[in-house]
């Protein structure tokens, strides 16, 4: 069970706190901070104990929950059909045996304020609390409301926060807007559908997209209208090829989405008790409901404070490919710009890249001196006919060529004459100039990304 100073039982799910909870006696110092409670943060700490037994480490977070995973937010939660276990965290999931589980990480998580006397150390978290500076040179974070830490090795994992449209803001239409990252945005949503005929999802990316086909999903008998706006000719089109964006746009479609392509909104007026918005192409949608799903600001606060470099193209904490920005200062997960060996400088937004990252940067802080080879995967599910998976660089603007076994075994060029059946196949993305295999996404095809791993050996000239 997940326990954190904010938690009160053991079994609850840890609770968004309405009472602050007692004060709690703040270390000076401890050996490995840890900056943000994600996936990544979770995934260090449990990295530097393999290494050290007895580490103190302190995941400082400034979410009001212990660390857990993101993914169930955008699926299970909503897919799952339990609506009541739902508003409890709870899901059954495909790896749950039939049972409910919950989304946060199981660690035995000691008391922030035992942390430094414990002689086999221990993991603790201090919840609900911003780390707003720190002191690259000292060796020290310093907290909201003034508490300064010194560290002997510090972990950057802050993650990301949606990012905004500024059509969106202004007292009369942000009531009616939300964007989309944390537990609470998950409860909050869910609670206000119950009441809400017309939705509207802003952004046709992984979240826009595995949200509105999970609200869909959800409140298909509630007769909830669920319509979804985006730039791109298909969902997930910045990442698909077209024509695998096209047919993911069908299955949407068919999971009860109105899905509006090739459209950005233009204006928002408030009407009706909700909010009037007016994409490019000039239709006109009255909603109750905005959520905006636009991607991703890295949170890189810190780097001016600790005097760290942030991509100017990429964004994210520069780090070398050992992930390390400075002496004694790591990064992983969606906030850290890394080099790859193979591919060069990237930054990663998903799940299983701050698992392996976050996992590297704290062994690597405990003593180790890896560097950053693997390459990380990564998945999403969109309603029951979609479901992919990829590895390296998945970029829809780079050349692709992709094998739809169905219709033929030869390598067809995407988007080639005869290839009308995209039910399953695998796409390879080639870089520009040396025509390599970059990227490999495996649709509707699981378990294969050691094989595409293999195939991309990535630098064999890819020659059709
Ligand atoms: P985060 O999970 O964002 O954690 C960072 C933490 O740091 C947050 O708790 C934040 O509040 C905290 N923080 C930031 N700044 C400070 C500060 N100054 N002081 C204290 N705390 C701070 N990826 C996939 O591969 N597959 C999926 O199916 C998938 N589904 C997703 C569904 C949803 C709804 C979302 C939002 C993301 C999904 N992702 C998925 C992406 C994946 O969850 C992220 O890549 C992953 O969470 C990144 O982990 P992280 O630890 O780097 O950052
Ligand atoms: P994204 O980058 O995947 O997609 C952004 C979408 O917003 C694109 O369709 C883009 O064209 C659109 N957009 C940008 N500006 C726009 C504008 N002015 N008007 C209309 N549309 C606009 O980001 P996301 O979907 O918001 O996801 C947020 C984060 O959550 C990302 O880090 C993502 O990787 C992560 N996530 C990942 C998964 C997964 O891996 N399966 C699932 C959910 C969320
Ligand atoms: P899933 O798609 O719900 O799981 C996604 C991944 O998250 C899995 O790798 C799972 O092991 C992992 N995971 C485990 N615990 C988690 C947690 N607490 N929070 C978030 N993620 C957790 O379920 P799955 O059926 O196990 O999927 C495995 C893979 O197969 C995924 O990549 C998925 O896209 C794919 N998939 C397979 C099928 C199929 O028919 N076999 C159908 C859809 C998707």
């Amino acid at each position: 069970p997940s326990s954190t100073e904010a938690a009160t039982e053991e079994s609850a799910p840890p609770p968004e706190s309405e009472t602050p909870p007692p004060p709690i006696s703040l270390p000076d110092k401890v050996p490995y901070v840890l900056v943000g409670g994600g996936t990544a943060s979770f995934a260090a700490a449990k990295a530097i104990r393999e290494r050290d037994p007895a580490a103190k480490v302190l995941i400082v977070t400034q979410e009001n929950y212990s660390p857990y995973s993101r993914p169930p937010l955008s699926k299970h939660l909503w897919l799952s059909g339990d609506h009541a276990a739902a508003q409890q965290l709870k899901f059954i999931a495909p790896w749950s045996g039939g049972k409910l589980v919950d989304l946060f990480y199981n660690a035995d998580f000691c008391k922030v304020g035992e942390l430094m006397d414990r002689e086999e150390g221990g993991i603790a978290v201090l919840t609900g609390t911003k780390v707003v500076g720190m002191d690259t040179k000292s060796g020290s974070i310093s907290l909201a409301g003034g508490h300064v830490i010194s560290y002997d090795k510090c972990l950057l994992a802050t993650g990301g926060r949606p990012r905004t449209l500024p059509l969106f803001s202004g007292e009369k239409v942000e009531k009616h807007v939300s964007v989309y990252r944390e537990i609470p945005d998950f409860l909050t949503l869910d609670q206000r559908l119950e009441n809400t005929k017309r939705v509207l999802v802003v952004g046709g990316g992984f979240l826009g997209t595995e949200l509105a086909v999970g609200m869909a999903t959800r409140y298909r008998e509630g007769g909830l209208q669920v319509y979804q706006l985006f730039p791109e000719s298909g969902n997930l089109g910045l990442v698909l090829p077209p024509a695998l964006a096209s047919w993911t746009l069908d299955k949407v479609k068919k999971e009860g989405v109105e899905v509006f392509p090739n459209v950005t909104p233009v204006s928002v007026e408030p009407e009706s008790g909700g909010v009037k918005v007016t994409t490019s192409s000039g239709i006109e949608l009255t909603v109750d409901h905005v959520v905006v799903a636009v991607g991703l600001w890295p949170n890189t606060d810190l780097a001016s404070s600790g005097q760290l470099e942030v991509d100017r193209h990429l964004g994210g904490f520069r780090v070398n490919a050992e992930l390390q920005a400075c002496s004694n200062v790591w990064a992983a997960g969606d906030a850290a710009c890394f080099y790859d060996p193979h591919l060069g400088r990237r930054r990663v937004e998903h799940h299983d890249h701050a698992q392996v990252s976050g996992r590297l940067a704290g062994s690597n802080m405990a003593g180790d001196q890896q560097k950053f080879e693997h390459q990380s995967m990564f998945w999403s599910d969109v309603g029951p006919d979609v479901g992919f998976e990829a590895t390296g660089v998945v970029d829809s603007s780079l050349p692709t060529c992709g094998v739809y076994p169905k219709t033929s075994t030869e390598l067809l060029q995407e988007g080639g004459a005869g290839v009308d059946d995209y039910s399953k196949g695998v796409v390879f993305y080639l870089s520009r100039e040396e025509r390599r295999v970059v990227g490999v996404l495996t649709w509707n095809l699981f378990g294969k990304m050691d094989i595409a791993r293999k195939v991309k050996g990535l630098y064999v000239k890819f020659e059709y």
